[in-house]
């Protein structure tokens, strides 16, 4: 049970968003951590701020229709959550995935102001996308999904206003096509208004790389606070898209065995350590499915279809595919076989449960509002890049990412130490967020 006053808000939060369940979860996760703060902040109960919040500042709802190969019009939904712009534009990804609804997008949205928050940087928290599925499509359906998502979504976005990027489904083509029609749409070469861009028309160096690799070195922060490191361990990884490939990449620099990636389709255990130049060659050049990466790897490399990737032993697991995707039974096989760190790649792939069982574990915890915070902290970098008309080093970007998510990682610590609850990441990166935005919005007034 929440307090009386969180619990009153919470179940304002169930009634007018009914049938949303991981947005209650995503609220009620970061309602349980502001129960430490309660006291020590009346005036965030004066000015009402839990409920303003919780509550977007616009949502955008669209249809999206579209001709596919065979001359048939097919309709999507679009979505766009402009949730908080207390710290600065609305920034956030857009997601195409066949189980994209509001619901989906409002916990997204709603992670994001706080992650970036985190961040240090100005950017408020937005979150969109549309229940297309781009899996099996040709080139040119995508395109003509995408010059349709943006006929409508360019009214609502620009560089001071809202500022999306990618997410699941969403890589560097989907964002040339977004692009391209937002310039002919308004007749700009706005480069701040889209992130993720290629690096030949205003993209940052290090965007790719930079969710996967901040989760990495989240989790590498989190053990050298315990006096440990990635040191020849080996570390499992769900997902083989972007954040995924990435996060594979980094653990293998910091001195980590990346032994597995997954698919929608099952998962692949590789004891020698992952290939990551042939899983790239499959996944982000061929579209590929992951167990192409078994039979072409063939040196004992095996996929296994179904079950979860977490039954396989590995010290450190950093969970890169999407929400819930790590069950209170997959935690308890993790801890039994010994995991020191999680570090979220994804957002919220671990189930309420399941981080209990770490948390009564001990297992260093890091939650993706804070362990990919990476991705949007180099987002914001290519803001900044744009707003300039430069273009950075790839060592000077690497440099920022990896010193921002230091900076998170001390934050989260340091806040979680003062609130009596040390080596708490999720009360730490929850509460040190939340407080940013919660002053800047009582600074606003009533708005
Ligand atoms: P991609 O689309 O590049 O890759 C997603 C991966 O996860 C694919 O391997 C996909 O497999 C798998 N996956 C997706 N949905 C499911 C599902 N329902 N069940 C099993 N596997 C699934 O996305 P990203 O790598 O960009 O995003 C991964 C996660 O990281 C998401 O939670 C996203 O919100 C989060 N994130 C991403 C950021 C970014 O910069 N890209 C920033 C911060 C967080 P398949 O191809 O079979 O669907």
């Amino acid at each position: 049970m929440l307090d009386s006053t969180l619990q009153g808000t919470y179940d304002q939060v169930l009634r007018r968003n009914a049938g949303e369940p991981e947005f209650h979860q995503a609220v009620r996760e970061v309602f349980e951590s502001l129960e430490l703060i309660q006291d020590r902040h009346p005036e965030y109960q004066e000015h009402g701020i839990l409920m303003r919040m919780c509550e977007p500042e616009r949502q955008i709802i669209f249809r999206v229709p579209w001709v596919d190969d065979q001359g048939v019009t097919q309709v999507n939904r679009g979505f766009r959550v402009e949730y908080n712009s207390a710290l600065g534009p609305y920034k956030g990804g857009l997601r195409f995935h066949p189980s994209v609804n509001l619901g989906i997008v409002k916990f997204l949205g709603f992670e994001q102001i706080f992650k970036n928050s985190l961040t240090g940087l100005p950017i408020g928290g937005g979150k969109g996308g549309s229940d297309f599925d781009p899996h099996g499509r040709s080139d040119g359906e995508v395109m003509r999904f995408c010059q349709s998502f943006m006929t409508e979504l360019h009214r609502h976005m620009g560089e001071y206003t809202d500022v999306p990027a990618g997410d699941i489904g969403v890589g560097a083509r989907e964002i040339g096509f977004l692009f391209g029609q937002y310039k002919r749409l308004t007749n700009r070469y706005e480069a701040g208004v889209l992130t993720g861009k290629g690096l030949d028309w205003g993209g940052s160096l290090v965007r790719k790389e930079a969710t996967g690799y901040g989760a990495a070195i989240f989790a590498d922060e989190m053990l050298k606070a315990r006096g440990s490191g990635f040191d020849g361990k080996r570390v499992v990884v769900s997902g083989s898209g972007n954040v995924a490939l990435y996060a594979i990449e980094k653990a293998q620099q910091l001195g980590g065995v990346p032994i597995s990636a997954s698919d929608s389709s099952g998962y692949v255990v590789d004891e020698n350590g992952i290939d990551l130049q042939l899983l790239q060659q499959i996944k982000e050049v061929e579209r590929g499915r992951i167990h192409e990466y078994a039979d072409r790897r063939g040196n004992g490399a095996r996929f296994v279809q179904g079950g979860s990737v977490w039954d396989v032993p590995a010290a450190i697991a950093l969970p890169s595919a999407t929400q819930n995707e790590l069950s209170e039974a997959d935690a308890r096989t993790l801890v039994k076989n010994g995991v020191e760190a999680v570090s979220e790649g994804a957002n919220m792939p671990c189930t309420p449960e399941a981080v209990t069982v770490f948390r009564e574990a001990g297992t260093a915890f890091g939650p993706g509002k804070a362990a990919n915070a990476g991705g949007v902290a180099t987002s914001a970098l290519e803001m900044q890049q744009n707003a300039s008309r430069d273009a950075w080093s790839f060592e000077h970007t690497e440099e920022r990412l990896t010193q921002i998510m230091k900076n998170i990682h001390a934050t989260c610590l340091e806040t979680a130490e003062e609130l009596g609850r040390p080596g708490d990441y999720v009360v730490g990166a929850n509460v040190a967020g939340f407080r940013k935005v919660a002053d800047a919005m009582i600074a606003f007034g009533v708005i």
